[in-house]
C-alpha cells in the first residue's frame, strides 16, 4: 500500500542527501553514543545516523510507518511507538547524556523544546530542524523583532547557534516555508533564581503586548505603587524586547523584594 503523508503530523520527509549528511555532521556523533531521533518518518536521517554506530532510539507516532521502519532497520534501532510528548522521558534517562538529532514535526516544536529545557542536564546537544521563523526567534538578539519569550526561554537553558537554512524543495512533499537547523547546547552556568515561576510570569507579561511599554503591560500583575517603586530604578517606558536576560533578572529580583514586603 502506498504511504500517504499526513500534514497533521508534519510529514515532510527529507529527500536531499546532502542536507541529511550535513545535519549528521553538525551533530558530531561518536560510536556508541546515545542518540534520540524524533519522528524517523521513512528513515532517511535514521540511516545516516546509524553510519556513526550510535545507540539510536527513535520515537514515531504514526503506526503506518512501523512496518517500513522495522523492515529497514530491525533491531539496529530501538523504535518507540509513541507520541514523544506523551512518553515518560525519565524512563529513558541514565547517567549517560543523550544527543537529539531530528527533523521535528512543526506542530510539536514548542512543547518539545520546553520539555528538553526541563531536562537539560540529560542532554549533551540538540540538533533540530524547525521552521525558519522559529529558529530566528530562538536565536534572536535583544532589540530585534524576533526577540521574545521563546528567545529568553531557550537562551536561559541553552547556548544557541543558528545552523543553516533549508529550502522547501529539499523535502517531499515540500512545505510552504523555509526551515532551519538550530543547535542547542545546555548552558554550563545557568542563572540561579529562587522562584523561576515568578520570573517567567514577569517575562510572559512583559511581552503580552509587544507594542506597549513595560509599565502598561505590568499593570496586569502589579499594583500602581509597585510599578512606581520599580520605575525609580528601571526605565519602564521601554518595551520588553529591549530588555536583556540580565535586566529581566534584575527586575525580577527587585520585584521579588517588593512583593515580599
Ligand atoms: N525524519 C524524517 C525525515 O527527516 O525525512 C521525517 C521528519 S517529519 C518532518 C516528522 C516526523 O515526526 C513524521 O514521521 C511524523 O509522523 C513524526 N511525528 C509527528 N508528531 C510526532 C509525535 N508527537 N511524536 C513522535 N513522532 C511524531
Amino acid at each position: 500500500m502506498k504511504f500517504r503523508h499526513k500534514k497533521s503530523l508534519g510529514q515532510h520527509f527529507l529527500k536531499d542527501a546532502n542536507i541529511v549528511r550535513k545535519i549528521a555532521k553538525i551533530a558530531e556523533i561518536f560510536p556508541n553514543e546515545k542518540v534520540w531521533e524524533i519522528g524517523p518518518g521513512s528513515g532517511v536521517l535514521t540511516e545516516e545516523l546509524l553510519k556513526h554506530d550510535c545507540d539510536l532510539t527513535c520515537f514515531e507516532i504514526d503506526k503506518n510507518l512501523y512496518p517500513l521502519l522495522e523492515d529497514k532497520f530491525g533491531d539496529k534501532i530501538n523504535l518507540v511507538k509513541q507520541d514523544i510528548l506523551k512518553v515518560d522521558w525519565q524512563k529513558y534517562f541514565s547517567d549517560e547524556k543523550i544527543k537529539i538529532v531530528a527533523n521535528l514535526p512543526y506542530q510539536i516544536t514548542s512543547p518539545f523544546l520546553f520539555t528538553t529545557a526541563k531536562y537539560t542536564k540529560n542532554f549533551s546537544k540538540i540538533v533540530v530542524m524547525v521552521q525558519k521563523e522559529v529558529a530566528e526567534r530562538i536565536s534572536a538578539k535583544v532589540g530585534t523583532k524576533s526577540y521574545g519569550k521563546l528567545t529568553l526561554k531557550m537562551q536561559f537553558y541553552f547556548d544557541v547557534e543558528y545552523g543553516f537554512t533549508i529550502k522547501p524543495n529539499a523535502f517531499y512533499p515540500p512545505p510552504k516555508i523555509d526551515s532551519s537547523i538550530i543547535i542547542l547546547t545546555p548552558r554550563k552556568e545557568m542563572p540561579k533564581l529562587q522562584n523561576e515561576e515568578k520570573f517567567w510570569q514577569i517575562v510572559e507579561v512583559a511581552f503580552k503586548n509587544r507594542r506597549k511599554m513595560l509599565r502598561r503591560n505590568f499593570r496586569e500583575i502589579f499594583t500602581k505603587e509597585e510599578i512606581e517603586k520599580l520605575s525609580e530604578k528601571f526605565d519602564l517606558t521601554r518595551r520588553g524586547e529591549t530588555f536583556t536576560e540580565m535586566e529581566f533578572i534584575e527586575l525580577y529580583e527587585d520585584i521579588y523584594k517588593v512583593a515580599k514586603k
